[in-house]
């Protein structure tokens, strides 16, 4: 098995510590400064990537700025998401200048995450990062990264205080998808989360209406599809350190008519097996090639596996591609796991 990321990222795991107010005073000053900023989420954007770019998209093109909002790909953002565009600021990746004035990276964990525009990061005159991923490297020259945060929407609305820009219902709806989703529908949640939340709301967003277009609307043939992915979930009881690996594959012959949303919600079912502290989902994305999404319930840091195969995200959900046999990639995973360092039970 090979991973396709470099594998200069793999074990350089630097924690974000918390955003200081030095940090969004930086952030803003650079963004007050720019007429023209070029905001891209991480390749196959979720709602915190995307929301997040979105949101505060719409805050500069209302303070009259030149704003473009692109990812690497896939060409299209999530059907799920695009209603969030309310100005028309996404562009295909082929948009974004070969040498964008202010480049801001959103919600994107490394480097390889922004695939075919992470070359933007050396062309750009001046580039911010700002993430809530553990395992972020800081690529980039500037940084607002803050692993505590909830989501990078949350880093977001911090930044926007800083600036002074006004909440209105569009921003929030935006910065509402990343929190919601991020926060598993604020399972994770400490008080602030709600206090977050309650200042989206006060600025419009119809918490209902929002959710089920993002979370709880999939087409009938999902159902199917479920019947057949979750039939051939697999149990490994010894696996990860003892404490319980279970497993499925999505292959490609599952997915005909189905969007990106349907098969990401797989891992969310998978994961509720009471005999599994780690849920793994290979989704087959191409011939021989799988992107593999990793959750844990509270004890092991799979941030780290996903980080030893070349891939990133969070302690309890991360993500890695690889290519090669399924087999072969489930060995590997196997072994990554069984070297994944333990979570402190109050950790989390
Ligand atoms: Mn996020």
């Amino acid at each position: 098995m090979t991973s396709r990321y470099a594998a200069a990222e793999a074990g350089r795991r630097t924690e974000w510590g918390d955003c200081c107010a030095d940090g969004f005073a930086a952030a803003a000053a650079l963004l007050r400064a720019a007429d023209d900023v070029t905001l891209l989420a991480h390749v196959n954007p979720d709602a915190d990537a995307l929301g997040s770019a979105l949101g505060l998209g719409l805050a500069l093109h209302g303070c009259g700025k030149t704003v473009r909002v692109s990812f690497g790909e896939p060409l299209h953002a999530p059907e799920s998401l695009a209603a969030l565009d309310v100005a028309g600021l996404i562009v295909p990746a082929s948009q974004v200048p070969r040498a964008p004035r202010l480049l801001v990276a959103l919600d994107t964990g490394n480097l390889a995450r922004l695939g075919p525009l992470g070359d933007r990061v050396a062309t750009a005159d001046a580039g911010l990062v700002s993430d809530h991923h553990v395992s972020n490297p800081r690529f980039g020259k500037h940084h607002l990264g803050d692993a505590k945060a909830e989501a990078t929407a949350v880093i977001v609305l911090r930044l926007l205080d800083e600036l002074g820009i006004p909440l209105d219902t569009d921003i929030a709806r935006c910065l509402y998808a990343g929190l919601v989703t991020d926060t598993r529908c604020f399972r994770i949640a400490r008080p602030a989360t709600h206090a977050y939340a309650a200042r989206l709301l006060s600025a419009g967003v119809r918490a209902e209406i929002e959710t089920r277009t993002l979370m709880d609307t999939h087409p009938f043939g999902w159902l199917g599809m479920l019947a057949d992915v979750l039939g051939r979930a697999e149990l490994e009881p010894q696996a990860a350190r003892g404490l319980g690996l279970v497993h499925t594959r999505v292959l490609g012959s599952d997915v005909h008519g189905m969007r990106t949303e349907e098969v990401e919600s797989v891992v969310d079912l998978v994961r509720t097996s009471a005999e599994a502290e780690v849920a793994a989902v290979l989704k087959e994305v191409g011939q021989g090639e799988w992107s593999v999404s990793l959750r844990a319930k509270q004890r092991l840091d799979v941030g780290a596996a996903a980080t030893a195969l070349g891939g990133g995200g969070h302690r309890l959900a991360s993500g890695f591609t690889a290519t090669g046999r399924a087999d072969d990639v489930l060995a590997a995973l196997r072994t990554a796991l069984d070297t994944a360092p333990l979570l402190d039970p109050g950790q989390y």
